[in-house]
């Protein structure tokens, strides 16, 4: 038995609610570790990602002495009931978009689910996951259960994934590596793994839209992995739309993350900028239009203006692949079945947008959309309690909600005679 699961439910509870209270305690310093780390705005960190993962720690915390199984009625004279049991070592692998998000929407539940974890950050950002393991140490959590291993991904990252004592694999990060730990979980002990994987997910926006509110929606996305990098705009009011988006995005400062003005900060490395820089090229030469920014900013760091692309045809470069940075490609739809059309016109399936005020709409599109998350007329609203995940390429398993505990749980059937003659 791990140490964890030695401990009793409740106390578990308790144990985790004292690590969000610690996480509220050191807002600060959490939010300029990932600052300095990732880039991730500090005023932003403060403001959101920390607290929200003190608020993920605390909903998990309350799902610990809630977790049971049931009483199963058999065909014969029988009782019979389910126990839902800790599935062992969990092994969590994270990227560097969201340090702070991913690690506690993957480590929350596996710990109130009783398991014992080894997590490996990103290479590029680990600074936050020592600090999350050295306050959950504060909080009570035993030696031994939450295990952060630094490392790169073919050596630490693919350890655990092929790892003869890891019991289940959660991963987030992109779909090549995705497939590779899918096949090193099938070659080594056949692990169950959660793959939460790369996006390319549409915003579409309907001609009844508020063209300003739409506009700040299509803006909100940014470096996320369900960022709406590609935005269908309904004819009616496109050219409208295209003008206020060029006025919005002009109007962002793009510079230091530590400065209150930046509302977009560095890319995470040289390799990151490179790449986004190359799409942009690649945007420019199969003829899209540049409608802002395709530069970086300044000599020194890893900057680049939001970049936005008109006139984008679906099979350029810039609309199929994900590139994880602040390029988006804008393109026209005239109906609704071509609006969908589109919009399922990806080897992706993990997030999607609507803006509309009409209620058929807003339902019919919602319903055929192939994507695991569905935004309407809102954009990026992840919250603890709502499940988290793709559909076709953008993998499968939920991160969130209380299903995802049962991604760390093993189910075991229990059956006895009622009469022993
Ligand atoms: P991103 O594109 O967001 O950088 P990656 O999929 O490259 O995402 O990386 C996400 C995480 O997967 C990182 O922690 C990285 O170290 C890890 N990783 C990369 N390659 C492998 C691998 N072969 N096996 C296991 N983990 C890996």
């Amino acid at each position: 038995m791990t140490q964890s699961t030695a401990i009793q439910s409740q106390e578990r509870g308790r144990i985790l609610s004292k690590f969000a209270d610690l996480i509220e305690q050191h807002t600060e310093e959490l939010a300029a570790l990932d600052a300095l780390d990732a880039g991730r705005l500090f005023e932003w960190g403060k403001a959101v990602d920390i607290p929200s993962a003190a608020k993920t720690v605390r909903y998990y915390a309350g799902a610990a002495d809630k977790i049971h199984g049931q009483v199963l009625k058999m065909s014969r004279e029988f009782h019979a009931y389910t126990l839902l049991e800790p599935a062992g070592v969990v092994g969590h692998i994270i990227p560097w978009n969201f340090p702070t998000t991913v690690f506690v929407l993957k480590v929350s539940p596996s710990l109130a689910a009783g398991c014992t974890v080894v997590v490996k950050p990103a290479e590029q950002t680990p600074l936050s996951a020592l600090f999350y393991a050295h306050l959950a140490k504060q909080a009570g959590i035993p030696d031994g259960v939450i295990n952060v291993v630094t490392g790169f991904g073919p050596t630490a990252g693919a350890a655990i994934s092929s790892h003869m004592d890891v019991d289940v694999v959660s991963f987030t990060g992109s779909t090549e590596v995705g497939r590779k730990i899918m096949q090193a979980a099938a070659l080594s002990n056949l692990k169950p793994v959660s793959l939460e994987l790369g996006g390319k997910s549409p915003l579409l926006i309907f001609n009844d839209a508020d063209v300003d509110q739409a506009a700040d929606q299509a803006l909100l996305g940014g470096e996320v992995c369900a960022a709406s990098s590609r935005v269908f705009v309904q004819e009616g009011i496109y050219d409208e739309f295209v003008e206020k988006l060029a006025e919005k995005a002009k109007t962002w400062v793009v510079g230091d993350p530590f400065d209150p003005k930046t509302r977009l900060g560095p890319q995470v490395d040289k390799k990151q900028y490179d790449k986004i820089l190359s799409y942009i090229e690649d945007g420019k030469r199969e003829g899209a239009t540049l409608l802002t920014g395709g530069k970086p900013v300044g000599t020194k760091g890893y900057y680049i203006q939001p970049t936005i692309f008109t006139d984008v045809k679906e099979d350029m470069l810039i609309a199929k692949d994900e590139i994880f940075g602040p390029v988006m490609s804008l393109m026209k739809f005239k109906t609704i079945e071509e609006g969908i059309k589109c919009a399922n016109n990806t080897q992706y399936g993990l997030a999607a947008g609507i803006i509309t005020k009409n209620l058929d709409v807003a339902n019919t599109v919602s319903r055929s959309i192939r994507a695991g998350v569905i935004w309407v007329n809102c954009y990026f609203a992840v919250d603890d309690d709502c499940p988290f995940g793709g559909y076709k390429m953008s993998g499968f398993g939920r991160d969130l909600g209380l299903d995802a505990i049962h991604k760390y749980l093993l189910v075991k059937s229990v059956a006895t005679p009622l009469h022993n003659s």
